[in-house]
């Protein structure tokens, strides 16, 4: 099958054509671990897990390498301010490792209640110190750095077609120029490979370097573990859409300066996910966490499903209620799912061609969800059904057989009334029956009559 993306880079939508016959190179933007991911940050990690797991359901073996950011990355991305891990070891009073350490935690367990597949390496900044030292003296042999007081940067001008990635010179012209805080940077874009230390206080997190004592400029780390897993060139580089203006245009450029060649062949950008139309963060005081959702009784999936009804490239805006409506919609398949035949049965080919068909098209979530609803509302039979549907979910990563095991594990009390019930209604006593289905109703249990006998389905996502 064809596969389609539209590309950052070219601005176009291009078919995929990896590098190496059935295998793809992915590279993934971290998360900064300073404080709790929003859950705007994890709607972005929902998104590339779609993407990996529709490329593993084609056949693709996918190697998968991920950052995360536990040193250098400034209060502002454009090397303004303190180090935002340093800041953090006020405020949590402890030191920039406990800090790093928690956070990288609390990452790892919310990407893991996302359902969120696990790269094939996570690589901590701190851990490859040595190896984005030996690339900076490369860059500065080559002549691409210079030196100020407060560390070695990189001179964009000495890339032909720096910022391409964001159009960047037509951005500035319709903004204005950007004008440098730091008088000393030679181009308003010019980014820090390595900063000093603070000359008068000791940092957590710092180390010798051939420029001085230390620590690497964010954008380093990217170009380096990207290299060191997956080659020179590889195939999909994905991040959010802020990434496009400093982040990727200052990997691309310190990768291109090192190697002489294009760090990744495809560029995937996912819109941010808003919050009454402004941008979810701390500073607006909009801050919502995974645990909040939870707090709420909302299941980490019913979030996910949120995600996926959305065009990863458009703009989506949170609500509560939109997030009441993904969990009905959750709970309406389940519902239909719950007491389908286990039997083993064949998936629906033309139901699959056509789930995989709105995939490969820029990995339309919005229109694969619509194709697996068209499954549960076919003519298909039940155990048919069944079989399409968790197939397709090896793609979307709801975990539906799990979720709808758990529809059916009624709680104790709920099945010493549905035994009640079964009673009265032998008895024809319809209204004690009657009254027991209002009791289970308390105890979330929701029970139908069928020819078979009643049929009861723990409605835990309510
Ligand atoms: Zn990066």
């Amino acid at each position: 099958m064809k596969i389609y993306f539209q590309n950052s880079l070219s601005r176009k939508k291009e078919e995929f054509k990896p590098i190496k016959k059935n295998k793809v190179g992915l590279y993934t933007c971290g998360p900064t671990v300073y404080d709790y991911p929003h859950i705007g940050n994890l709607s972005a990690y929902v998104i590339w897990d779609v993407l990996k797991r529709f490329l593993l359901s084609q056949g693709y073996q996918v190697k998968h390498i991920m950052n995360l950011t536990d040193v250098g990355h400034l209060v502002s991305d454009a090397d303004e301010g303190e180090d935002k891990i340093e800041t953090a070891k006020r405020r949590e009073k402890k030191t920039a490792w406990e800090v790093a350490d928690y956070f990288i935690e609390v990452f790892q367990k919310n990407i893991a209640e996302l359902n969120i597949l696990s790269p094939t390496k996570f690589l901590r900044a701190t851990d490859t110190i040595k190896e984005q030292i030996d690339f900076a003296k490369v860059l500065d042999e080559k002549g691409y750095l210079y030196k100020t007081s407060d560390g070695m940067y990189f001179d964009t001008s000495k890339i032909a077609d720096y910022g391409r990635l964001a159009n960047l010179a037509e951005v500035e012209q319709q903004e204005g120029a950007r004008v440098a805080k730091n008088p000393e940077k030679k181009n308003a874009n010019d980014f820090a490979v390595w900063k000093f230390s603070p000359q008068n206080s000791q940092r957590d997190m710092e180390w010798d370097s051939p420029w001085g004592k230390g620590f690497p400029g964010w954008h380093l780390e990217c170009s380096v573990m990207s290299r060191m897993e997956l080659g020179d060139t590889f195939d999909i580089h994905t991040g959010g859409v802020d990434h496009m203006t400093v982040h990727h245009p200052n990997e691309m450029a310190q990768s291109e300066a090192f190697t002489g060649k294009l760090q990744a062949n495809y560029w995937l950008h996912n819109q941010h996910l808003r919050y009454e139309g402004g941008k979810m963060s701390k500073s607006a005081g909009v801050f919502i966490k995974l645990s909040d959702l939870e707090e709420k009784k909302y299941s980490p999936m019913s979030f996910r499903y949120f995600i996926l009804q959305n065009n990863y490239r458009k703009p989506h805006n949170f609500s509560w209620q939109a997030l009441s409506a993904a969990q009905a919609g959750l709970k309406n398949i389940l519902r239909s799912i719950a007491f389908f035949d286990q039997a083993k049965a064949k998936a629906s080919k033309e139901f699959l061609a056509e789930f995989y068909t709105a995939l490969a098209d820029d990995f339309n979530t919005a229109r694969a969800l619509s194709v697996l609803q068209k499954v549960l509302e076919s003519k298909l039979e039940d155990k048919v059904k069944l079989a399409t549907v968790l197939k397709m979910d090896e793609v979307l990563g709801f975990d539906l057989e799990s979720l709808r095991k758990r529809f059916l594990d009624l709680p104790e009390e709920a099945k010493i009334l549905l035994k009640e019930r079964e009673v009265a209604r032998e008895n024809k006593d319809w209204a004690r029956a009657d009254q027991l289905r209002d009791k289970l109703v308390a105890w979330q249990v929701e029970v139908q009559d069928t020819s078979a006998g009643q049929k009861a389905i723990y409605n835990w996502l309510e």
